[in-house]
């Protein structure tokens, strides 16, 4: 008898981006002349820069020649990314990260979901609220929570990230093992001080826990001074996995490829309390269950750490920082109080409100769709999501009928 994983059962239904789709086509039909704006999603909408498109033109020639050709790469990256990476988003910047600590992969959506095979299964696991619901739903298909009630797991501790600590969550009152945490943040876009995350990773090395720290929109800051990488802090080479990806940096949600660094040093513990370097496990992990990221894709990313490549991309957030400054400064005007949108595509909007309702309401008086933050956990309730990921002239549309409509 095939019996099934019974932990699949306990997920709630991610019922946020179908039901939005559906309240949105909904309307669609009702009304056909409606010209929908959408501000909802969290993926990218720029073409690549020249100097990726360049580089993967050039790596699909190499491919075509006998002396150039390559079959199967390194699981872990081919050498000259992981170089790339290493020099380009570490060492630059005066931290200490080698080529060998790097793991090329296919995205950090695998790799956060991946990385939890690593541990027991009664490790104590902190995620924060509102989540990133990747963390969250592949510790349930673990087995390592109970069911849920009232839209939060038994046994998962849960951050709350509000107004009240700045978005950014207090140090848990119990013991836990793993902390995700993510910053600058999605959704709220809120980001974290160097001082705040010295807290974390301090008590991660008081408490021999672990910080899984996602840095998928590190390129998006643009305060001096804001770490863009948890290892800017002292002692977290010991405590800290850190997740990057080209998806949101380089525009690569359909092109794929994103990385882990997994530090030299960084420990794990059996049961009887003996520690084991953690690097090998995802080593084994990754050379067991993952062929590699393309060779073209590879050299597409190593291209975004050429000079040009460096410019273009920077261009390319530098709009979406400007396309989240009309929005912020509209909405501001307008009286809300909206974090995010500075170092990060994402604006957390406070609406005073039901978040749903408000959705509706946009939906149906302004034909611009947000996201409604309860679907991202309790805390999430009350705000509503919105992606600086548009056209300039979709923007601008959007919020000329938000100050029609909220005004
Ligand atoms: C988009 C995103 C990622 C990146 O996922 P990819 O698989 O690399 O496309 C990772 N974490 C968060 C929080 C994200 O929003």
């Amino acid at each position: 008898m095939i019996r099934v994983n019974e932990n699949y059962l306990k997920i709630q239904a991610s019922y946020l981006f179908t039901e939005i789709a559906h309240r949105v086509s909904k309307y669609q039909s009702e009304h056909p002349e409606a010209k929908i704006i959408r501000l909802g999603i969290g993926d990218v909408t720029e073409p690549l820069a020249p100097a990726v498109i360049e580089a993967m033109h050039k790596a699909v020639d190499d491919l075509s020649k006998r002396e150039t050709f390559y079959g199967y790469g390194p699981e872990q990256g081919y050498a000259f990314l992981r170089e790339a990476v290493a020099k380009n988003d570490f060492q630059a910047r005066g931290i200490n990260v080698a080529a060998d600590e790097i793991f090329i992969s296919d995205g950090a959506k695998c790799d956060c979901g991946n990385i939890q095979e690593l541990f027991g299964n009664d490790v104590v696991i902190a995620v924060p609220d509102p989540v990133y619901p990747v963390y969250v739903d592949t510790n349930v298909m673990a087995g390592r929570t109970d069911e849920a009630k009232n839209g939060r797991y038994g046994k998962l501790v849960y951050l709350d990230s509000t107004a009240e600590n700045g978005f950014v969550p207090d140090l848990p009152k119990r013991k836990v093992d793993v902390i995700y945490l993510c910053f600058p943040n999605n959704p709220t876009g809120a980001t974290a001080t160097k001082e705040e995350l010295q807290k974390w990773v301090d008590w991660a090395r008081k408490n021999k826990a672990l910080i899984l720290f996602d840095a998928a929109y590190e390129a998006f800051i643009r305060t001096p001074g804001l770490p863009h990488s948890i290892y800017e802090c002292e002692g977290a080479r010991e405590c800290a996995i850190e997740f990057r990806s080209f998806s949101k940096t380089a525009g690569f949600t359909g092109v794929r490829c994103g990385y882990t660094v997994v530090p030299k040093g960084l420990m794990g513990y059996t049961t009887k309390g003996k520690a084991v370097e953690l690097r090998p496990f995802w080593t084994r992990r990754q050379t067991t269950k993952f062929n590699g990221c393309s060779y073209v894709t590879q050299r597409g990313a190593e291209a975004v750490y050429s000079k040009e490549g460096k410019k273009q991309c920077k261009a390319t957030i530098d709009f979406y920082l400007k396309n989240a400054k009309i929005v912020k400064d509209a909405l501001v005007k307008l009286g809300y109080t909206v974090v995010g949108g500075t170092d990060s595509p994402y604006l957390w909007v406070n609406v005073k409100g039901d978040s749903w309702a408000f959705f509706d309401k946009l939906l149906h008086e302004a034909n611009v769709v947000t996201t409604p933050g309860a679907g991202f956990g309790k805390d999430g309730q009350g705000y509503i999501r919105i992606s600086a990921f548009n056209s300039r002239e979709n923007v601008k549309e959007a919020v000329k009928r938000l100050k029609k409509v909220l005004g």
